[in-house]
Protein backbone atom coordinates (compact mmCIF):
# COMPACT_ATOMS: atom_id res chain seq x y z
CA UNK A 1 0.00 0.00 0.00
CA UNK A 2 1.13 3.31 -1.05
CA UNK A 3 0.22 4.97 2.09
CA UNK A 4 0.60 2.78 4.98
CA UNK A 5 3.84 4.58 6.50
CA UNK A 6 1.99 7.81 6.52
CA UNK A 7 -1.10 6.07 8.18
CA UNK A 8 1.27 4.74 11.13
CA UNK A 9 1.95 8.71 11.37
CA UNK A 10 1.29 9.97 14.73
CA UNK A 11 -2.44 11.91 13.99
CA UNK A 12 -1.62 14.15 16.54
CA UNK A 13 1.54 15.31 14.87
CA UNK A 14 -0.41 15.22 11.23
CA UNK A 15 -2.83 17.91 12.84
CA UNK A 16 -0.20 20.06 14.27
CA UNK A 17 1.38 20.75 10.92
CA UNK A 18 -1.94 21.14 9.64
CA UNK A 19 -3.44 23.76 11.35
CA UNK A 20 -0.41 25.76 11.93
CA UNK A 21 -1.32 25.80 15.26
CA UNK A 22 1.90 27.28 16.98
CA UNK A 23 1.84 30.15 14.85
CA UNK A 24 -1.18 30.70 15.84
CA UNK A 25 -0.72 30.25 19.51
CA UNK A 26 1.64 32.95 19.74
CA UNK A 27 -0.72 35.40 17.86
CA UNK A 28 -3.57 34.66 20.14
CA UNK A 29 -2.26 33.69 23.42
CA UNK A 30 -3.75 31.32 26.22
CA UNK A 31 -7.08 32.91 27.61
CA UNK A 32 -5.88 35.85 29.98
CA UNK A 33 -8.02 38.12 31.44
CA UNK A 34 -11.64 38.11 29.77
CA UNK A 35 -13.66 41.21 30.13
CA UNK A 36 -16.60 41.46 32.09
CA UNK A 37 -19.16 41.79 29.29
CA UNK A 38 -19.37 41.91 25.25
CA UNK A 39 -22.01 42.90 22.86
CA UNK A 40 -21.59 39.53 21.09
CA UNK A 41 -19.67 36.54 21.91
CA UNK A 42 -18.67 33.89 18.82
CA UNK A 43 -17.92 30.24 20.23
CA UNK A 44 -15.73 28.67 17.56
CA UNK A 45 -12.85 29.78 15.86
CA UNK A 46 -13.04 28.01 12.37
CA UNK A 47 -13.69 30.18 8.97
CA UNK A 48 -17.79 30.79 10.27
CA UNK A 49 -16.53 32.01 13.35
CA UNK A 50 -13.64 34.15 12.83
CA UNK A 51 -15.48 35.63 9.54
CA UNK A 52 -18.08 37.12 11.63
CA UNK A 53 -16.16 38.62 14.40
CA UNK A 54 -14.12 40.37 11.57
CA UNK A 55 -17.04 41.63 10.37
CA UNK A 56 -18.70 42.40 13.84
CA UNK A 57 -15.39 44.13 14.68
CA UNK A 58 -15.41 46.36 11.88
CA UNK A 59 -19.01 46.94 12.57
CA UNK A 60 -17.87 48.44 16.02
CA UNK A 61 -19.33 46.05 17.97
CA UNK A 62 -17.85 44.59 21.14
CA UNK A 63 -16.95 40.85 19.99
CA UNK A 64 -15.29 38.37 22.23
CA UNK A 65 -14.40 35.16 20.35
CA UNK A 66 -13.97 31.68 22.22
CA UNK A 67 -12.20 28.49 20.68
CA UNK A 68 -11.97 25.52 22.41
CA UNK A 69 -8.44 24.84 20.53
CA UNK A 70 -6.15 26.89 18.29
CA UNK A 71 -8.29 28.66 15.65
CA UNK A 72 -8.84 26.87 13.10
CA UNK A 73 -7.75 23.27 14.73
CA UNK A 74 -11.04 21.12 13.04
CA UNK A 75 -12.84 21.56 9.64
CA UNK A 76 -11.08 25.00 8.47
CA UNK A 77 -7.24 24.02 8.29
CA UNK A 78 -8.47 20.07 7.14
CA UNK A 79 -10.23 20.93 4.20
CA UNK A 80 -8.94 21.23 0.25
CA UNK A 81 -9.15 24.69 -0.18
CA UNK A 82 -11.98 25.07 -2.48
CA UNK A 83 -13.62 28.12 -3.37
CA UNK A 84 -16.44 27.28 -5.69
CA UNK A 85 -19.82 28.40 -7.34
CA UNK A 86 -20.05 25.21 -9.36
CA UNK A 87 -22.06 22.69 -8.60
CA UNK A 88 -23.13 24.24 -5.33
CA UNK A 89 -27.16 24.16 -4.68
CA UNK A 90 -28.80 27.17 -5.70
CA UNK A 91 -29.79 28.97 -2.71
CA UNK A 92 -25.69 28.89 -1.93
CA UNK A 93 -24.88 30.35 -5.38
CA UNK A 94 -25.63 34.17 -3.94
CA UNK A 95 -23.21 33.62 -0.57
CA UNK A 96 -20.85 32.04 -3.22
CA UNK A 97 -20.83 34.82 -5.00
CA UNK A 98 -20.57 37.21 -2.39
CA UNK A 99 -17.67 35.38 -0.73
CA UNK A 100 -15.48 35.39 -3.64
CA UNK A 101 -15.90 39.01 -3.62
CA UNK A 102 -15.02 38.68 -0.34
CA UNK A 103 -12.24 36.64 -0.45
CA UNK A 104 -9.83 39.23 -3.06
CA UNK A 105 -10.98 42.06 -0.40
CA UNK A 106 -9.48 40.14 2.33
CA UNK A 107 -6.15 38.80 -0.28
CA UNK A 108 -5.51 42.57 -0.50
CA UNK A 109 -5.27 43.37 3.20
CA UNK A 110 -3.66 39.85 4.52
CA UNK A 111 -2.19 36.46 2.87
CA UNK A 112 -4.99 33.77 2.81
CA UNK A 113 -3.77 32.29 -0.76
CA UNK A 114 -6.76 33.46 -2.40
CA UNK A 115 -6.66 33.07 -6.18
CA UNK A 116 -9.11 32.69 -8.89
CA UNK A 117 -7.47 29.81 -10.29
CA UNK A 118 -10.39 28.68 -12.75
CA UNK A 119 -11.65 25.11 -11.66
CA UNK A 120 -13.18 22.43 -13.50
CA UNK A 121 -15.73 19.21 -13.28
CA UNK A 122 -14.55 16.60 -15.92
CA UNK A 123 -17.23 14.74 -17.90
CA UNK A 124 -16.52 11.34 -18.96
CA UNK A 125 -19.78 10.45 -20.85
CA UNK A 126 -23.29 12.57 -21.87
CA UNK A 127 -24.82 11.59 -17.76
CA UNK A 128 -22.19 13.81 -16.69
CA UNK A 129 -22.65 16.32 -19.27
CA UNK A 130 -26.71 16.37 -18.98
CA UNK A 131 -26.38 17.04 -15.42
CA UNK A 132 -23.70 19.89 -15.47
CA UNK A 133 -26.15 21.72 -18.24
CA UNK A 134 -29.04 21.31 -16.04
CA UNK A 135 -26.69 22.96 -13.15
CA UNK A 136 -25.52 25.50 -15.30
CA UNK A 137 -29.60 26.12 -17.03
CA UNK A 138 -30.89 26.84 -13.56
CA UNK A 139 -27.94 28.75 -12.05
CA UNK A 140 -27.85 30.87 -14.72
CA UNK A 141 -30.38 33.27 -13.27
CA UNK A 142 -27.98 34.31 -10.91
CA UNK A 143 -25.64 35.07 -13.18
CA UNK A 144 -22.82 32.41 -12.10
CA UNK A 145 -19.46 32.54 -14.25
CA UNK A 146 -19.80 29.11 -15.70
CA UNK A 147 -19.65 27.47 -18.91
CA UNK A 148 -19.77 23.98 -20.90
CA UNK A 149 -16.08 23.22 -22.69
CA UNK A 150 -15.98 20.72 -25.52
CA UNK A 151 -13.53 17.56 -25.59
CA UNK A 152 -10.90 20.06 -27.11
CA UNK A 153 -10.91 22.57 -24.88
CA UNK A 154 -10.98 20.33 -22.46
CA UNK A 155 -8.08 18.96 -23.73
CA UNK A 156 -6.38 22.22 -24.05
CA UNK A 157 -6.78 23.39 -21.10
CA UNK A 158 -5.58 19.70 -19.74
CA UNK A 159 -2.93 18.71 -22.06
CA UNK A 160 -1.33 16.11 -19.59
CA UNK A 161 -4.20 14.03 -19.12
CA UNK A 162 -4.35 10.32 -20.19
CA UNK A 163 -7.81 10.12 -20.15
CA UNK A 164 -9.90 10.62 -22.85
CA UNK A 165 -12.45 13.47 -21.30
CA UNK A 166 -15.58 14.49 -22.93
CA UNK A 167 -15.29 17.62 -21.88
CA UNK A 168 -15.80 19.57 -18.91
CA UNK A 169 -17.89 22.57 -16.70
CA UNK A 170 -15.61 24.91 -16.20
CA UNK A 171 -15.53 28.62 -14.24
CA UNK A 172 -12.36 30.76 -14.61
CA UNK A 173 -13.54 32.98 -11.24
CA UNK A 174 -13.91 30.15 -9.44
CA UNK A 175 -10.44 29.71 -7.12
CA UNK A 176 -8.54 28.35 -3.78
CA UNK A 177 -7.57 29.57 -0.68
CA UNK A 178 -4.90 28.17 1.92
CA UNK A 179 -6.62 26.42 4.69
CA UNK A 180 -4.03 27.16 7.25
CA UNK A 181 -3.86 30.06 6.35
CA UNK A 182 -7.26 32.12 6.06
CA UNK A 183 -8.98 31.58 9.37
CA UNK A 184 -5.92 32.85 11.37
CA UNK A 185 -5.16 35.59 9.13
CA UNK A 186 -8.97 36.80 9.09
CA UNK A 187 -8.60 36.09 13.08
CA UNK A 188 -5.49 38.38 12.46
CA UNK A 189 -8.08 41.11 10.77
CA UNK A 190 -10.46 40.59 13.66
CA UNK A 191 -8.36 41.23 16.43
CA UNK A 192 -6.77 44.27 14.56
CA UNK A 193 -10.45 45.82 14.65
CA UNK A 194 -11.01 44.78 17.94
CA UNK A 195 -12.29 41.54 18.45
CA UNK A 196 -10.94 39.69 21.52
CA UNK A 197 -10.18 36.18 20.44
CA UNK A 198 -9.59 33.52 23.56
CA UNK A 199 -7.61 29.87 22.29
CA UNK A 200 -7.70 27.45 24.66
CA UNK A 201 -11.15 28.91 26.23
CA UNK A 202 -14.32 26.23 26.04
CA UNK A 203 -17.75 27.73 26.65
CA UNK A 204 -19.27 25.10 28.48
CA UNK A 205 -23.18 26.94 28.40
CA UNK A 206 -24.97 30.10 28.71
CA UNK A 207 -26.72 31.71 31.26
CA UNK A 208 -30.07 33.25 30.82
CA UNK A 209 -32.08 35.72 32.79
CA UNK A 210 -35.60 36.02 32.14
CA UNK A 211 -35.48 34.00 29.28
CA UNK A 212 -32.90 35.48 27.86
CA UNK A 213 -29.05 35.09 27.08
CA UNK A 214 -27.46 37.01 29.51
CA UNK A 215 -23.81 35.41 29.48
CA UNK A 216 -21.50 32.46 28.38
CA UNK A 217 -19.72 30.20 30.69
CA UNK A 218 -16.39 29.14 29.66
CA UNK A 219 -13.76 26.99 31.04
CA UNK A 220 -11.99 30.29 32.99
CA UNK A 221 -14.97 32.30 33.49
CA UNK A 222 -18.34 34.27 32.88
CA UNK A 223 -18.67 36.90 30.17
CA UNK A 224 -21.84 38.83 30.35
CA UNK A 225 -23.06 39.09 26.47
CA UNK A 226 -26.92 39.25 25.56
CA UNK A 227 -26.43 37.79 21.94
CA UNK A 228 -24.16 34.38 21.23
CA UNK A 229 -23.48 33.21 18.18
CA UNK A 230 -22.75 29.15 17.86
CA UNK A 231 -20.12 28.92 15.32
CA UNK A 232 -19.08 25.51 16.16
CA UNK A 233 -18.54 23.28 13.52
CA UNK A 234 -19.25 19.41 14.54
CA UNK A 235 -19.86 20.49 18.07
CA UNK A 236 -22.66 22.32 17.14
CA UNK A 237 -25.52 19.93 17.57
CA UNK A 238 -24.02 18.36 21.20
CA UNK A 239 -23.92 22.53 22.72
CA UNK A 240 -27.08 23.66 21.14
CA UNK A 241 -28.72 19.98 22.48
CA UNK A 242 -27.91 21.05 25.99
CA UNK A 243 -29.94 24.26 25.86
CA UNK A 244 -33.02 21.95 24.64
CA UNK A 245 -32.16 23.10 20.81
CA UNK A 246 -32.61 19.44 18.64
CA UNK A 247 -30.35 20.92 15.87
CA UNK A 248 -29.96 17.49 13.22
CA UNK A 249 -26.42 17.39 12.42
CA UNK A 250 -24.07 14.48 12.05
CA UNK A 251 -20.35 13.82 11.40
CA UNK A 252 -18.64 12.46 8.25
CA UNK A 253 -14.76 11.40 8.09
CA UNK A 254 -13.00 13.09 4.49
CA UNK A 255 -9.43 11.90 4.14
CA UNK A 256 -6.88 14.55 2.20
CA UNK A 257 -3.32 13.81 1.01
CA UNK A 258 -1.05 16.44 -0.19
CA UNK A 259 2.01 16.21 -2.15
CA UNK A 260 5.81 17.89 -2.17
CA UNK A 261 6.06 20.64 -4.70
CA UNK A 262 6.41 19.29 -7.96
CA UNK A 263 5.74 21.42 -11.58
CA UNK A 264 2.53 19.91 -12.63
CA UNK A 265 1.24 22.62 -14.85
CA UNK A 266 -2.15 22.38 -13.40
CA UNK A 267 -2.80 25.54 -12.20
CA UNK A 268 -6.59 24.97 -12.20
CA UNK A 269 -8.73 22.88 -9.48
CA UNK A 270 -10.03 19.97 -11.20
CA UNK A 271 -12.75 17.54 -9.95
CA UNK A 272 -12.28 14.43 -12.04
CA UNK A 273 -15.03 12.84 -10.22
CA UNK A 274 -13.20 9.79 -8.82
CA UNK A 275 -10.47 12.03 -7.62
CA UNK A 276 -9.69 15.69 -7.07
CA UNK A 277 -6.48 17.67 -7.18
CA UNK A 278 -5.67 21.69 -6.88
CA UNK A 279 -2.42 23.42 -6.77
CA UNK A 280 -1.18 24.59 -3.20
CA UNK A 281 0.50 28.04 -2.80
CA UNK A 282 3.81 25.85 -1.28
CA UNK A 283 4.33 24.18 -4.48
CA UNK A 284 2.54 21.09 -4.39
CA UNK A 285 -1.20 19.37 -4.67
CA UNK A 286 -3.72 18.95 -2.37
CA UNK A 287 -5.55 15.52 -3.53
CA UNK A 288 -8.59 13.37 -2.61
CA UNK A 289 -12.11 12.50 -3.56
CA UNK A 290 -15.54 12.68 -2.95
CA UNK A 291 -15.53 8.71 -2.14
CA UNK A 292 -12.89 9.24 0.51
CA UNK A 293 -15.72 9.91 2.94
CA UNK A 294 -16.85 7.73 5.45
CA UNK A 295 -19.17 7.89 8.21
CA UNK A 296 -18.80 6.15 11.45
CA UNK A 297 -22.33 4.85 12.82
CA UNK A 298 -22.73 6.54 16.04
CA UNK A 299 -26.26 6.61 18.71
CA UNK A 300 -26.93 10.22 17.03
CA UNK A 301 -27.21 8.17 13.78
CA UNK A 302 -30.28 6.40 14.95
CA UNK A 303 -31.60 9.33 16.82
CA UNK A 304 -31.49 11.12 13.82
CA UNK A 305 -32.61 8.05 11.41
CA UNK A 306 -35.79 10.07 10.00
CA UNK A 307 -34.18 13.15 8.91
CA UNK A 308 -31.23 10.83 7.48
CA UNK A 309 -32.53 7.66 5.92
CA UNK A 310 -32.91 9.24 2.33
CA UNK A 311 -29.71 11.48 2.82
CA UNK A 312 -27.59 7.94 3.20
CA UNK A 313 -29.48 6.44 0.49
CA UNK A 314 -28.95 9.47 -2.20
CA UNK A 315 -24.85 9.34 -1.29
CA UNK A 316 -24.17 5.69 -0.17
CA UNK A 317 -21.70 6.01 -3.46
CA UNK A 318 -19.69 8.68 -2.33
CA UNK A 319 -19.97 7.93 1.89
CA UNK A 320 -19.05 4.78 3.49
CA UNK A 321 -20.84 3.64 6.98
CA UNK A 322 -18.39 2.33 9.73
CA UNK A 323 -19.32 1.18 12.95
CA UNK A 324 -16.42 0.85 15.19
CA UNK A 325 -15.38 1.95 18.14
CA UNK A 326 -16.57 5.76 17.37
CA UNK A 327 -19.93 4.41 18.36
CA UNK A 328 -18.40 3.82 22.14
CA UNK A 329 -16.52 7.02 21.99
CA UNK A 330 -19.43 8.87 21.05
CA UNK A 331 -22.17 7.07 23.55
CA UNK A 332 -19.42 8.25 26.42
CA UNK A 333 -19.95 11.71 25.56
CA UNK A 334 -23.06 13.39 27.54
CA UNK A 335 -25.62 15.20 25.95
CA UNK A 336 -26.63 16.41 29.12
CA UNK A 337 -24.09 18.37 31.40
CA UNK A 338 -23.66 20.98 34.24
CA UNK A 339 -21.81 23.93 32.99
CA UNK A 340 -19.63 23.74 36.88
CA UNK A 341 -17.85 20.35 35.57
CA UNK A 342 -15.28 20.11 32.80
CA UNK A 343 -17.03 19.98 29.92
CA UNK A 344 -16.95 17.96 27.11
CA UNK A 345 -15.49 20.43 24.90
CA UNK A 346 -12.80 20.55 27.08
CA UNK A 347 -12.33 17.12 27.07
CA UNK A 348 -11.97 16.81 23.11
CA UNK A 349 -10.20 19.68 22.40
CA UNK A 350 -9.14 18.57 18.68
CA UNK A 351 -11.19 16.14 16.94
CA UNK A 352 -8.31 14.38 14.72
CA UNK A 353 -9.39 11.43 13.30
CA UNK A 354 -7.04 9.35 11.19
CA UNK A 355 -7.27 9.59 7.53
CA UNK A 356 -8.92 6.49 5.66
CA UNK A 357 -5.49 4.56 4.21
CA UNK A 358 -7.95 3.24 1.12
CA UNK A 359 -10.03 6.39 0.24
CA UNK A 360 -6.91 8.62 -0.25
CA UNK A 361 -4.77 5.59 -1.91
CA UNK A 362 -8.11 5.07 -4.09
CA UNK A 363 -7.71 8.69 -4.97
CA UNK A 364 -3.78 8.76 -5.61
CA UNK A 365 -4.17 5.87 -7.51
CA UNK A 366 -7.03 7.41 -9.98
CA UNK A 367 -4.99 10.57 -9.94
CA UNK A 368 -1.88 9.36 -11.31
CA UNK A 369 -4.25 7.37 -13.67
CA UNK A 370 -6.00 10.47 -14.95
CA UNK A 371 -2.02 12.48 -14.79
CA UNK A 372 0.56 10.28 -15.54
CA UNK A 373 3.01 13.38 -14.36
CA UNK A 374 2.17 13.35 -10.99
CA UNK A 375 3.58 9.60 -10.79
CA UNK A 376 6.74 11.62 -10.38
CA UNK A 377 5.43 13.26 -6.97
CA UNK A 378 6.31 12.59 -3.49
CA UNK A 379 3.40 11.94 -0.96
CA UNK A 380 4.15 14.16 1.64
CA UNK A 381 1.56 13.76 4.44
CA UNK A 382 -2.45 12.57 5.27
CA UNK A 383 -4.57 13.75 7.35
CA UNK A 384 -8.15 13.68 7.71
CA UNK A 385 -11.24 16.05 9.13
CA UNK A 386 -14.98 15.70 10.21
CA UNK A 387 -17.37 17.33 8.46
CA UNK A 388 -20.42 18.11 10.08
CA UNK A 389 -23.34 17.64 7.84
CA UNK A 390 -27.50 18.24 7.75
CA UNK A 391 -30.11 16.30 6.62
CA UNK A 392 -30.43 18.53 3.24
CA UNK A 393 -26.47 19.30 3.18
CA UNK A 394 -27.17 23.10 3.93
CA UNK A 395 -25.68 24.82 6.77
CA UNK A 396 -28.44 26.25 9.39
CA UNK A 397 -27.99 30.04 9.39
CA UNK A 398 -30.78 32.00 11.67
CA UNK A 399 -31.96 32.82 15.43
CA UNK A 400 -32.37 30.06 17.20
CA UNK A 401 -36.22 29.44 18.09
CA UNK A 402 -37.41 29.92 21.44
CA UNK A 403 -33.58 30.89 23.01
CA UNK A 404 -33.72 34.22 22.43
CA UNK A 405 -29.77 36.23 22.15
CA UNK A 406 -28.78 32.57 20.87
CA UNK A 407 -27.66 31.98 17.01
CA UNK A 408 -26.61 29.42 15.06
CA UNK A 409 -23.96 29.17 11.86
CA UNK A 410 -23.07 25.28 11.40
CA UNK A 411 -23.73 22.62 9.26
CA UNK A 412 -22.18 23.74 6.44
CA UNK A 413 -21.45 19.64 5.23
CA UNK A 414 -18.33 19.78 3.21
CA UNK A 415 -18.42 23.11 1.56
CA UNK A 416 -18.46 25.43 4.09
CA UNK A 417 -15.03 27.16 3.86
CA UNK A 418 -15.13 28.70 0.41
CA UNK A 419 -18.64 30.25 1.63
CA UNK A 420 -17.13 30.98 5.20
CA UNK A 421 -16.41 34.78 4.78
CA UNK A 422 -19.97 35.70 3.35
CA UNK A 423 -21.47 33.16 5.69
CA UNK A 424 -19.57 35.23 8.30
CA UNK A 425 -20.82 38.66 7.38
CA UNK A 426 -24.14 37.79 6.91
CA UNK A 427 -24.50 36.52 10.36
CA UNK A 428 -22.98 39.59 11.74
CA UNK A 429 -25.85 41.14 10.41
CA UNK A 430 -28.59 39.62 10.99
CA UNK A 431 -27.37 39.94 14.69
CA UNK A 432 -26.86 43.54 14.73
CA UNK A 433 -30.46 43.42 13.41
CA UNK A 434 -29.38 44.31 9.92
CA UNK A 435 -31.44 42.96 6.19
CA UNK A 436 -28.59 40.25 5.69
CA UNK A 437 -26.97 41.05 2.15
CA UNK A 438 -27.29 37.53 0.96
CA UNK A 439 -31.50 36.06 2.07
CA UNK A 440 -31.06 33.65 4.35
CA UNK A 441 -34.79 32.48 4.55
CA UNK A 442 -33.48 28.78 2.48
CA UNK A 443 -31.28 28.31 5.90
CA UNK A 444 -33.68 28.15 8.81
CA UNK A 445 -33.47 26.84 11.88
CA UNK A 446 -37.15 25.36 11.41
CA UNK A 447 -37.20 23.64 8.06
CA UNK A 448 -36.30 20.29 9.61
CA UNK A 449 -39.82 20.62 11.70
CA UNK A 450 -37.42 19.16 14.73
C1 LIG B 1 -11.56 16.92 4.41
C2 LIG B 1 -12.42 18.13 4.21
C3 LIG B 1 -12.47 18.76 2.96
C4 LIG B 1 -13.25 19.90 2.78
N1 LIG B 1 -13.14 20.60 1.61
C5 LIG B 1 -13.78 21.80 1.48
C6 LIG B 1 -13.56 22.62 0.35
O1 LIG B 1 -12.74 22.32 -0.52
N2 LIG B 1 -14.26 23.78 0.24
C7 LIG B 1 -15.17 24.16 1.19
O2 LIG B 1 -15.82 25.19 1.01
N3 LIG B 1 -15.34 23.42 2.31
C8 LIG B 1 -14.66 22.27 2.48
N4 LIG B 1 -14.80 21.53 3.63
C9 LIG B 1 -15.74 21.98 4.65
C10 LIG B 1 -15.21 23.15 5.45
O3 LIG B 1 -13.92 22.86 5.94
C11 LIG B 1 -16.17 23.43 6.60
O4 LIG B 1 -17.50 23.56 6.10
C12 LIG B 1 -15.82 24.72 7.33
O5 LIG B 1 -14.45 24.74 7.64
C13 LIG B 1 -16.66 24.81 8.58
O6 LIG B 1 -16.21 25.90 9.33
P1 LIG B 1 -16.78 26.11 10.80
O7 LIG B 1 -16.18 27.36 11.30
O8 LIG B 1 -18.27 25.96 10.77
O9 LIG B 1 -16.28 24.82 11.62
P2 LIG B 1 -14.85 24.40 12.18
O10 LIG B 1 -13.75 24.80 11.29
O11 LIG B 1 -14.95 22.95 12.51
O12 LIG B 1 -14.71 25.27 13.49
C14 LIG B 1 -15.50 25.06 14.63
C15 LIG B 1 -14.63 25.40 15.83
O13 LIG B 1 -15.45 25.48 17.00
C16 LIG B 1 -14.66 25.05 18.09
N5 LIG B 1 -15.58 24.71 19.18
C17 LIG B 1 -16.53 23.75 19.19
N6 LIG B 1 -17.21 23.78 20.34
C18 LIG B 1 -16.70 24.77 21.09
C19 LIG B 1 -16.99 25.28 22.39
N7 LIG B 1 -17.98 24.78 23.15
N8 LIG B 1 -16.24 26.31 22.86
C20 LIG B 1 -15.25 26.85 22.10
N9 LIG B 1 -14.92 26.39 20.87
C21 LIG B 1 -15.66 25.37 20.37
C22 LIG B 1 -13.89 23.87 17.52
O14 LIG B 1 -12.73 23.56 18.26
C23 LIG B 1 -13.57 24.34 16.10
O15 LIG B 1 -12.29 24.93 15.99
C24 LIG B 1 -14.04 20.37 3.85
C25 LIG B 1 -13.99 19.76 5.10
C26 LIG B 1 -13.15 18.67 5.29
C27 LIG B 1 -13.05 18.07 6.67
Amino acid sequence: MVFSHLAQMSAFQDAATIRGSAPNRQLFGAAGALPDAVDVAVIGGGIIGVSAAYALARAGVRVALFEKGAVACEQSSRNWGWVRTLGRDLPEVPLAQRANVLWGDIQNKIDVGFRRSGMLYLQEDDADASGHHAWMDSARAYGVDARQLSRHEARQMLPQTARAWTGAMYSATDGVAEPQLAAPAIAALARAAGALLFEDCAVRGIERSAGRICAVLTEHGRVATSSVLVAAGAWSRLFCGNLGADFPQLKVRGSVLRTAPIDAGLAAAVNGKDFTCRKRADGGYTVSQFGASMADVVPDSFRLMRHFGRAWLANRNFVRLRFGKRFFEELSIPRHFSTDDVSPFERHRVLDPLPSERGIDQAWRRLTHAFPVFRDARVAQSWAGYIDVTPDAMPVMDAVPDLPGLYLASGFSGHGFGIGPAAGEAMAQLIQGQRPTVDLQPFRFDRYGT
